[in-house]
């Protein structure tokens, strides 16, 4: 008899699931979930309120990663939606297109505002044709190829809302979040829209009809399916160390009452700074670097509407710093089967940090606050709401502060030390990435655990060559 491979998985976010679904396709594999939370799908999944189904933010399916669509369009049928993608930006009382365009910004904005930016965005690209110096920030990245102007406009006033202080963030989160892979291509994105660059923005999108938590759930039920244990509602209280490897996991159920599992391999897919209360024995240096790693936290305000829908497009940004937030978005846009017919749910949303008074603000002082700064926008009248709330989540933006990467470095150390953890994910990894990278992680650490066993040189290669290479593409 053959004793099969026992893998634990921490976290049932899509990243989890996919790298759960990809082992339990080997039937050699026995699988263990463990998920705080007592449903799967992390920040992917969706909930229902009043008849409405919301998803925690706006979520849109696209990929340029070879073979993540085909499967997911396998796992999804009928129920993915192809959506044609809008997006604006909204600036001194005007909308625009987005990315935006050359003539949209030479006829909206202000002639003096116009030439202002053409003029800086012209010598930052005389300067860099001379003489390029590497970005040391972010601030430097996007000056150096939008010029001051637009940078002082836009850029980073929305940094600022999303990320924090642009100068004291690494040139590694523009490249991951602004795709802008030269001049030229700005330029073409900028003076033309019929030739959208696929890897800058997304011409249309996958989207499932009932939300978008239905790609958790379906990755559930299949690994369910193939023999998966899901350990919900359970909290992971220590990852054990015997003859130099991760050899169990102890964790609490649902009674309180403390368990412990052996394992072969950990895929390990929840924050990463938090393997230093779960490994008490780990060295100075790597405890140092866990204390350095942090994240900032996502509010999502929700209004639910009696009405048609209310914005021009999916999604709006709105960089001013006279609103709060960073981003509007309409489920009904996404999908329309989901709200009631006649009604519509507006989802406001922005980053903070636990300083930041609207973190602990409670829902209906927010509520007015937002409503206030929503007002001006005469997107709706206040008798047309039928509900108003919030959800917020602890740690999810991962700040690049600049000297980020070292500390990462250190962490992600203890991958070669034990040989047998792998960190993926957006949380597990440090990653900002977007679902359909988290797939891609999901899928690749289930596959390395499978052909390889152990983690070696492979898995770093794939580290630098994939997944570092990631970018978002809006
Ligand atoms: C506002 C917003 C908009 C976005 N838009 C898009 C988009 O349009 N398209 C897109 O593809 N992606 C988008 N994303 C990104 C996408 O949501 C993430 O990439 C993805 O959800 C990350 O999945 P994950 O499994 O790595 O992490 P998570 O979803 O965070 O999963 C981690 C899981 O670990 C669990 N966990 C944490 N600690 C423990 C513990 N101690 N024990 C057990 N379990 C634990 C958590 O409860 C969670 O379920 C967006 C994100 C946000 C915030």
């Amino acid at each position: 008899m053959t004793t099969k491979k026992r893998v634990v998985v921490l976290g049932a976010g899509v990243t989890g699931l996919s790298a759960a679904y990809r082992l339990s396709q080997n039937p050699d594999t026995e699988v263990h979930v463990f998920e705080k939370e007592s449903e799967v799908g992390g920040l992917c999944r969706s909930f229902r309120e009043d008849g409405f189904i919301l998803d925690y933010g706006p979520h849109k399916f696209y990929t340029l990663i070879e073979g993540v669509l085909e499967e997911m369009c396998q796992l999804m049928g009928d129920d993915f939606l192809v959506r044609e993608k809008s997006q604006n930006l909204f600036l001194n009382g005007k909308y625009f297109d987005f990315p935006l365009k050359m003539t949209e910004m030479l006829t909206k904005f202000p002639p003096q505002k116009s030439l202002e930016i053409l003029a800086s965005f012209g010598l930052s690209a005389a300067k860099n044709f001379k003489n390029k110096v590497d970005p040391k920030s972010y601030e430097d990245f996007i000056i150096q190829r939008f010029g001051k102007s637009l940078y002082q406009q836009i850029f980073e006033p929305m940094a600022n809302k999303m990320f924090g202080n642009p100068s004291q963030l690494d040139p590694h989160l523009a490249e991951v979040r602004i795709s802008s892979p030269g001049l030229v291509s700005v330029m073409k994105q900028l003076l033309s829209r019929k030739k959208i660059d696929k890897t800058i923005s997304a011409p249309n999108f996958h989207y499932p009809k009932y939300g978008f938590g239905m790609i958790p759930e379906k990755l559930k039920q299949k690994s369910e399916a193939n023999g998966v244990k899901f350990h919900l509602g359970v909290k992971v209280k220590e990852l054990k160390l015997q003859n130099g490897k991760v050899s169990g996991v102890s964790f609490e159920d649902k009674s309180g009452m403390v368990q412990n599992i052996s394992c072969d391999d950990v895929v390990y897919t929840i924050p990463m700074q938090a393997i230093a209360e779960l490994i008490p024995q780990l060295a100075a240096d790597v405890r140092q670097a866990c204390r350095f790693v942090s994240f900032r936290h996502t509010i999502i305000y929700y209004y639910l509407l009696k009405s048609q829908p209310v914005l021009p497009a999916m999604w709006v940004f709105y960089p001013e710093s006279r609103f709060r937030f960073g981003r509007l978005s309409e489920m009904t846009k996404f999908s329309p089967y989901t709200a009631p017919l006649g009604h519509t749910a507006l989802m406001v949303d922005f980053t903070c940090d636990d300083l930041d008074p609207t973190w602990s603000m409670d829902d209906s002082h927010l509520g007015d606050l937002l409503l206030d700064q929503l007002k001006p926008l005469k997107l709706f009248n206040k008798d047309q709401i039928v509900k108003n709330f919030s959800k917020r989540f602890r740690n999810f933006y991962p700040v690049y502060r600049i000297g980020y990467q070292e500390r990462i470095a250190k962490i992600r150390s203890l991958e070669k030390e034990f040989n047998n953890i792998y960190f993926v994910g957006r949380l597990g990894d440090f990653n900002y990435n977007n679902s359909d990278q988290c797939f891609d992680m999901g899928f690749k650490a289930a596959e390395h655990i499978q052909t390889n066993g152990h983690v070696g040189e492979r898995w770093g290669e794939l580290r630098n060559e994939r997944f570092d290479k990631y970018r978002i593409v809006d």
